[in-house]
């Protein structure tokens, strides 16, 4: 028979071991806490979100051409989870990612200004006289010498317009893979030729809140290796690898028509797989859009996560759930049409939806109300 005392040294054993333990662990997570947020910006692992594949995936690529493998199981689950998580979005922290690294706080390492950034705005030749007046008149008056229209013809009415920052790429002038992978070849090319630090990709239906996106590059280091911007897909895109067959490769992308920047030293080692139009030989053998490719070669080929910046947004989410009074913190906005007399955009007091009809003139009076045109 075990005597008392023998009972009782193995359960002060016990103790001592178990005490031991939790102690380690405890020490152990405070040191990688301490050790994480000296980094620099301070990443979040979080979980959750997704509304529907990117624009980019549902419209010109089927699943079996693209070899794509859509991380969507149950669409219509989806777009329900989708809409009672966006009627409650009110903060950065509401909005969840599956294991995406989001930016919380970070520090400011140089001081960066308007000028240190290259601005591209993809555009076509049909768009012009529909979708660049609002912009000329709103933020591109913000940062008239930052941004370039990279688009598919030569239009003199808009070369003079936008003071010459029309670049004709000669890439075809139709939303194909290959012509959007072309536009984006070359939008790269020329901010490497700048000598910019940010590289910021937008389409022409998004407003750029352009002092906010500033403040948001201040805090990253150029000469650190950041891929800023905001996925569509709750999950990381899974394609199949083509050169091991049946092999699954997974990456996330920043949605194109939300906006994404670069920094000058990610764009310098993307320059032997990117540059002088290698970007479209990429494109073409993954089969995938602009947006994706670009996923692809930073997540991907060179291993460098992208960085959530949730205050961008395009319109695959509804904009009318995002509150006026967080407009001064938003970097991006943008517009759709959901059917020929309902449309995707911001909720807003401002001008006459005739006259406003993207509502980007009533943002900009809102954001900077001693524009010209803007009410007195
Ligand atoms: N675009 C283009 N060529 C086209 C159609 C569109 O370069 O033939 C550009 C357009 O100017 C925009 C982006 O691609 O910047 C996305 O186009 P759109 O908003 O029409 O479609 P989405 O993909 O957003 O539904
Ligand atoms: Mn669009």
């Amino acid at each position: 028979m075990v005597s008392v005392a023998r009972l009782k040294r193995l359960v002060q054993g016990l103790t001592l071991v178990a005490v031991a333990a939790y102690t380690t662990i405890v020490l152990y997570q405070s040191m990688s806490t301490a050790a994480s947020s000296s980094r620099g910006p301070s990443r979040q692992q979080v979980s959750g979100w997704q509304e529907r594949a990117p624009r980019s995936i549902s419209k010109d690529y089927d699943a079996i051409n693209s070899n794509i493998i859509l991380p969507v199981a149950d669409p219509a689950a989806v777009h329900r989870s989708h809409n009672a998580k966006v009627t409650r979005k009110t903060s950065e922290s509401d909005t969840n990612y599956n294991n995406v690294v989001l930016a919380t706080g970070t520090s400011r390492p140089v001081g960066t200004q308007l000028s240190d950034v290259f601005i591209s705005v993809k555009t076509t030749r049909n768009y012009h006289k529909w979708r660049l007046p609002v912009i000329l008149k709103t933020w591109f008056q913000l940062a008239k010498d930052q941004t370039w229209f990279f688009t598919d013809s030569d239009d003199l009415e808009y070369q003079e317009k936008t003071n010459g920052h029309m670049v004709n790429t000669n890439c075809s002038s139709s939303h194909n893979r290959k012509a959007l992978c072309c536009k984006m070849s070359v939008e790269f090319d020329v901010f490497l030729e700048t000598g910019k630090k940010w590289f910021c990709h937008f389409d022409d239906d998004n407003y750029v809140n352009v002092p906010r996106l500033v403040r948001l590059l201040a805090d990253y280091s150029p000469q650190e290796d950041w891929y800023l911007g905001k996925p569509s897909i709750r999950a990381p895109l899974e394609i199949l690898n083509r050169d091991k067959s049946a092999q699954k490769i997974s990456f996330w992308f920043a949605t194109g028509g939300a906006g994404f920047c670069l920094s000058r030293s990610l764009a310098l080692k993307m320059i032997p797989v990117a540059s002088g139009g290698k970007f479209i030989s990429i494109g073409e053998k993954i089969r995938l859009p602009d947006d994706v490719t670009m996923g692809y070669i930073i997540e991907h080929l060179l291993r460098k996560p992208l960085t959530v910046i949730d205050q961008f947004h395009s319109h695959l989410e509804p904009m009318k759930f995002l509150r006026q009074d967080t407009f001064h913190d938003q970097i991006t906005f943008s517009y759709s049409h959901y059917s020929r007399d309902e449309m995707n955009v911001v909720k807003i007091d401002g001008f006459n939806k005739r006259i406003d009809p993207t509502r980007f003139l009533s943002i900009h009076c809102f954001l900077f109300s001693y524009s010209s045109f803007c009410p007195r």
